[in-house]
């Protein structure tokens, strides 16, 4: 199953060519990601979730 960016109204994934990468296990990076995909405070990526090379979030 190929696995899709998790930005806000992004749909690149994986099947495309596009690298996805998990969230990253600090928690004060994962909150800049957080805040930056546009989902809102009170989303939070689950395990399987990613970000795609693209979402300049890093
Ligand atoms: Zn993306």
């Amino acid at each position: 199953m190929p696995s899709r960016c998790s930005a806000y109204k992004c749909w690149n994934n994986s099947n495309q060519g596009y690298v996805l990468v998990r969230y990253p296990s600090d928690e004060i990076l994962k909150r800049k990601w957080i805040a930056a995909v546009g989902r809102g405070k009170n989303w939070l990526p689950n395990n399987s979730q990613r970000l795609c090379e693209v979402s300049s979030y890093v």
